[in-house]
């Protein structure tokens, strides 16, 4: 029997955040977009999701979006 894949959630250090936008395209499951409202430094950060699309699974907490970020803005919680 496969173990069941973790729930968790991120958050995201907006004023950290450069906009690169890797992690959007990193996280298998769709669970990050743009905040078109700009942080300090004038880039649009990534955005935890706070719905899960439909037919998505939702965050696993996998931790991808955290080890691409380049300006470690990323962290990861794994729910119990
Ligand atoms: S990878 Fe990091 S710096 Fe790039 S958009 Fe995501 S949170 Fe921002
Ligand atoms: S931990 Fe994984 S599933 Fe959760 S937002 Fe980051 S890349 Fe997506």
């Amino acid at each position: 029997m496969t173990k069941k894949a973790k729930k968790g959630k991120i958050t995201i250090n907006r004023e950290r955040c450069k906009g690169c936008h890797i992690c959007i395209e990193t996280c298998p499951n769709i669970m990050i977009d743009v905040d078109e409202t700009p942080n300090k430094k004038g880039y649009s950060p990534a955005r935890f999701k706070e719905n899960i699309p439909e037919g998505e699974k939702g965050c696993i907490a996998c931790k991808q979006c955290a080890t691409v970020c380049p300006e470690v803005a990323i962290e990861v919680y794994r729910a119990q």
